[in-house]
C-alpha cells in the first residue's frame, strides 16, 4: 500500500503538487487485535488524570473491554450511558451528555461509532480537552474528522466540532459489530466511487479545487476494501481491518483537502435528503451508510445515464428558460417541510439557477464533453459489480427494502441539487435540460 495510515499521519504533513501542505487531524490511529490494551498509554500520552466516558448499553456492551482496561488500570474516570435505545444525535443527547458532564475531568473518551463519536467531538470541542475514541464498528467515515453530523432544530447539520485525537480500533471489538454496521462502511466506503469521479468533474465545470494526491489515497484505500468485502461475511479480521482503514483514511482525506469532496458526492445527499424527511415526517431511514450503498447504485445508474446523453445546447437553454424557482420552492417545501426554508436560502447566496449562470455552465460542458465521459468511464464501475458486491454481503440495494417509495426516490434525487453548495450529477443534468428524463430512470 503507497499510502498507508502511519504515512498520512506524518507530524510535517506532506507536501503536494497541488501546493497545498497536507495534514491530518488525528494523531494516533491504532487498528489492531487488542488495541484496547494502548487505551491507558493513549489517556496518559494526551496528559488525562480523569476521563469522561461517553457510550450508550449497546456500545458499552460492545466495547467491554475498554471499560475493563481503564478499571484495570485504576485511571480515574466518570461513565456517562444512554440507554439502549437508538440514540438521535440532537440537542437533548448534547444536554443529557453536558448535564452529567463531570468538570473534574480533563480528557474525553467516547466509546461507540457514529452518535457516540459525534456527541464525543462536540463535548470536546466544548471543553477544549483532548479525545480519543474506542471504536466499535466500522460503519461510518466520522472518526478522523472534525465535524460532527447533527439533528439542530429538527435539521440535519453538519457542526464544526473537534476531531479525535486518537482512534483506538480494537479488531476483536470491530469483528463482532452487527453485519449491518459492516455493511453500512462498505456503503459509506464505495460512496467515494461517486465523491472523486464528481470531485474531477466539478474541478472542469465550476473549477473547484482538486487534488489527484488525495484522490489516489481514496482510490487505493476504497480498491482494498472492495477486494476483500467478501471476507466480511465471515468477520475475517482483515476485511474489517479494510473498511475500518478506508473509514479513517476518508476522514484524513477531508482533513487533507480541507472540503469534504473527497468523502461525499450525490450518495451523500440522498442520504441526507431521507435524514431529514425522517426528522421532518417520520418517514423511514436506516444506516448512514446503509442509505449511502443504495444511492451509490443510483448514481452509477444516473452517470450511466449521462454517457448516453448528446448536449443539446438549445434544448437546455429552453429548459431552464422554463424553469420556475417559485413553483420549485413550493416543491421542495412539500417534500423537505421546514429543511426547504435552508435550501431556499441557499439559493438566494448562490444563484445557481440563474440563466446567465446556467449558459457559462452550459458552455464548458459543452465544450469540454469528451473529457466529462472520459471522467465518468474512468473512475465509476459497472453498476452490476457494486450490486454483486452488495449482494454478497447481504446489504440492501434498493431504498424500497427500508420503506422508500420510487417516487420519493425520485424526488429525493431532484433535491440533491440543494442541499450543498456542490456540483454533483443532478446539477449537471439540470444545467443539460436532462433532469426530468433522468428521474424517469429511477
Ligand atoms: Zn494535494
Ligand atoms: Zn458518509
Amino acid at each position: 500500500m503507497e499510502y498507508n495510515i502511519s504515512y498520512l499521519l506524518k507530524n510535517d504533513g506532506i507536501k503536494c503538487s497541488c501546493k497545498k501542505q497536507h495534514f491530518a487531524q488525528v494523531s494516533d490511529v491504532i487498528i489492531e487485535s487488542g488495541a484496547v490494551k494502548s487505551l491507558p498509554g493513549l489517556i496518559k500520552k494526551y496528559g488525562g488524570s480523569k476521563a469522561f466516558v461517553l457510550a450508550d448499553e449497546n456500545t458499552l456492551k460492545a466495547g467491554t473491554a475498554a471499560i475493563e482496561e481503564i478499571r484495570r488500570t485504576g485511571i480515574a474516570h466518570t461513565l456517562y450511558c444512554f440507554g439502549s435505545e437508538p440514540l438521535e444525535p440532537d440537542e437533548r443527547a448534547v444536554g443529557c451528555a453536558v448535564m452529567h458532564y463531570d468538570l473534574s475531568c480533563d480528557i474525553i473518551v467516547g466509546i461507540g461509532s457514529g452518535v457516540i463519536n459525534d456527541i464525543g467531538k462536540i463535548i470536546a470541542a466544548l471543553t477544549g480537552h483532548k479525545y480519543i475514541i474506542v471504536a466499535t464498528a466500522p460503519s461510518m467515515d466520522g472518526y478522523a474528522s472534525a465535524t460532527s453530523s447533527m439533528a439542530r432544530d429538527g435539521l440535519k447539520v453538519s457542526l464544526p466540532s473537534k476531531c479525535p485525537d486518537a482512534v483506538c480500533a480494537d479488531l476483536d471489538i470491530l469483528c463482532n459489530a452487527p453485519m449491518r454496521m459492516l455493511c453500512a462502511g462498505v456503503g459509506d466506503m464505495i460512496a467515494k466511487y461517486i465523491s472523486i469521479c464528481e470531485w474531477r468533474l466539478a474541478q472542469i465545470i465550476v473549477g473547484e479545487y482538486y487534488c489527484e494526491t488525495v484522490a489516489k489515497i481514496i482510490r487505493e484505500a476504497l480498491d482494498k476494501c472492495v477486494k476483500s468485502a467478501a471476507g466480511l461475511t465471515k468477520r475475517d479480521p482483515l476485511a474489517v481491518k479494510a473498511v475500518m482503514e478506508g473509514m479513517v483514511i476518508s476522514g484524513i482525506a477531508a482533513n487533507y483537502a480541507g472540503i469534504s469532496r473527497p468523502a461525499s458526492g450525490v450518495e451523500h445527499y440522498f442520504s441526507h435528503v431521507w435524514d431529514m424527511r425522517g426528522l421532518e415526517f417520520h418517514t423511514p431511514v436506516d444506516l448512514h451508510g446503509i442509505q449511502c450503498a443504495v444511492a451509490t447504485l443510483l448514481a452509477i445508474k444516473l452517470y450511466d445515464y449521462v454517457r448516453t446523453i448528446k448536449p443539446d445546447r438549445q434544448k437546455a437553454l429552453d429548459y431552464v428558460k422554463n424553469f420556475s424557482f417559485e413553483d420549485y420552492c413550493g416543491f421542495l417545501r412539500d417534500n423537505m417541510g421546514f429543511g426547504a426554508e435552508s435550501m431556499i436560502q441557499g439559493e438566494y447566496k448562490e444563484h445557481k439557477y440563474d440563466v446567465e449562470k446556467h449558459r457559462l455552465r452550459l458552455d464548458v460542458i459543452i465544450n469540454n464533453w469528451d473529457n466529462i465521459c472520459q471522467i465518468i468511464d474512468e473512475e465509476l464501475p459497472e453498476y452490476d459489480s457494486v450490486k454483486d458486491l452488495l449482494q454478497s454481503i447481504g446489504a440492501p440495494i434498493s431504498p424500497t427494502e427500508f420503506g422508500i417509495s420510487r417516487e420519493e426516490i425520485q424526488n429525493a434525487f431532484v433535491i440533491t441539487k440543494d442541499i450543498r453548495d456542490k456540483y454533483v450529477v443532478s446539477r449537471l443534468l439540470w444545467d443539460l435540460g436532462e433532469l426530468d428524463n433522468a428521474k424517469q430512470i429511477l
